[in-house]
């Protein structure tokens, strides 16, 4: 007998798809099997049961472009409950002045509000050298993936490619994961010095002045330092097919490099910026065509893209008001909620994925590569009870109105998606079911991740 046992579900693991029971004792999966008996039972028939998602990159009450994205870690994290994901990994905030480990203990303090499990990537503004002894300080206190940026210089975030390849060494002598916003600042740079007003008056223009060779120069250049270095690194948000083929390449020198995509380079085109509200689409890297639409779902099939997230960063309309150049907007779109229901459609009942991949692609890669793996991403004996059970009948449309997060639209509104979230439980705690919101803020706890443990 267990305290709680999830009767009748279809589990879908990366390698199977299997009707069982879930047993569940305190915060851990405890016997998954037929006939199980619990104190208290979930008939979970007709429903699908997913390890709870990871979501490796959101970011919660951002500071940027002079205001915040508009989610704390506690509307964020309801949102994520109701999305069915079960641990958010969101950034540090970085700052010249601040070493990492203190930009952990402040962020720490942000999350503590949070209804779903977290942790945390250090951010690395404008690395200089002399500070390494901060990379194992962050370790320590269970951080061990550290975000650069080829771009951003103006804000004082872009790290040199000299310092990138001085960081690196650092962080595969301490078996860390250095991840990388791959865009390259001398192209927009020199892009965005040739803008005629006229240009920067349109929102279309976005897709030009970040263009998908930026992208692919700047994998390139990472990827190079990464095989200088030995270092281990991860390219977030691939958007194009040409940066796809420098995370190819590069994998097929040898050089240790995983890559993750977003639902919006999956399901939406630049075509949206000739939208009237085409700037609450702005976001970095810019939306791209059908042709690298098609090159990304491909690349999950073949798993050249290692998993997705969702790199929601919300902001509400009257953040984004359109004030006449595409370069005053903060970019950023929010996703944390929809990504079950939109993968699950666009992917399974489109027949480009197989609901095996979901279980690979939401969960378990994710969690291996940060290695929380399989306490994390799982649905084995001894994992956390982060379970999703999703109804993949009947139809829904999408809008903001009905969504968590704390803004005003959704990029994806009005859009059909199959299925939906039927309930959530994090830790063997059911948070989320029938659209309510079970979990009380600051039931979440932090997860320290352990890199040197992950495998590809
Ligand atoms: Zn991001």
């Amino acid at each position: 007998m267990h305290e709680l046992v999830i009767r009748n579900g279809t589990l879908v693991s990366p390698l199977s798809v299997v009707s069982a029971d879930v047993g569940i004792d305190g915060e851990r999966i405890a016997a998954v099997g037929p006939s199980l008996r619990g104190g208290r039972e979930i008939d979970a028939t007709g429903l699908l049961l997913f390890p709870g998602l990871i979501d490796a990159h959101v970011h919660m009450a951002l500071p940027v472009a002079g205001t915040r994205s508009s989610d704390d870690f506690l509307s964020g994290t309801q949102a994520a409950a109701c999305g069915g994901v079960t641990t958010i990994v969101d950034f540090t905030v970085g700052a010249p002045e601040r070493s990492i480990p203190q930009a952990i203990e402040a962020r720490l303090a942000e999350a503590a509000a949070s209804v779903v499990d977290y942790a945390l990537h250090g951010e690395v503004v404008g690395w200089r050298s002399g500070r390494q002894s901060e990379f194992r300080d962050a370790i320590e206190l269970g951080v061990s993936s550290f975000k650069f940026y080829t771009t951003y210089a103006e804000s004082g975030r872009r790290t040199e490619p000299r310092e990138m390849v001085a960081a690196f060494r650092e962080l595969a002598g301490l078996g860390a994961l250095a991840l990388v916003h791959a865009e390259d600042e001398g192209l927009i740079r020199s892009i965005a010095a040739r803008l005629t007003d006229e240009e920067r008056g349109r929102m279309r223009t976005l897709a030009a002045a970040r263009p998908d060779l930026a992208e692919q120069a700047a994998v390139s250049q990472a990827t190079g330092a990464a095989r200088t270095s030995g270092c281990s690194v991860h390219i977030v948000h691939v958007s194009s097919q040409i940066g796809l083929d420098a995370v190819r390449s590069a994998r097929s020198d040898g050089v240790s490099v995983t890559a993750e995509t977003c639902p919006q380079y999956l399901l939406l085109t630049s075509s949206v910026y000739d939208r009237e509200d085409g700037h609450l689409f702005s976001a970095s890297p810019p939306l791209r065509t059908d042709r690298d639409r098609d090159a990304l779902w491909a690349a999950i099939r073949s798993r050249d893209i290692d998993y997705l997230a969702t790199d929601h960063c919300p902001f509400t309309r009257a953040q984004k008001m359109w004030r006449g150049s595409f370069l005053d907007l903060p970019y950023g779109l929010p996703g944390v909620e929809t990504l079950l229901p939109l993968v699950y459609t666009e992917g399974v009942t489109r027949g480009r994925l197989h609901l095996t991949d979901l279980a690979r692609i939401l969960s378990e890669s994710p969690a291996k590569r940060l290695g929380i793996h399989p306490r994390k991403g799982a649905l084995d004996v001894g994992s956390d009870a982060d379970i999703v059970l999703y109804d993949p009948n009947g139809e829904s449309r999408v809008s903001a109105q009905m969504l968590h997060s704390r803004t005003d639209f959704s990029p994806y509104e009005g859009r059909t998606v199959s299925g939906r979230v039927a309930a959530t439980l994090s830790r063997g705690e059911v948070v989320y079911e029938k659209g309510r919101i079970t979990a009380s803020p600051g039931r979440g706890r932090p997860v320290r991740t352990e890199v040197h443990r992950s495998s590809r």
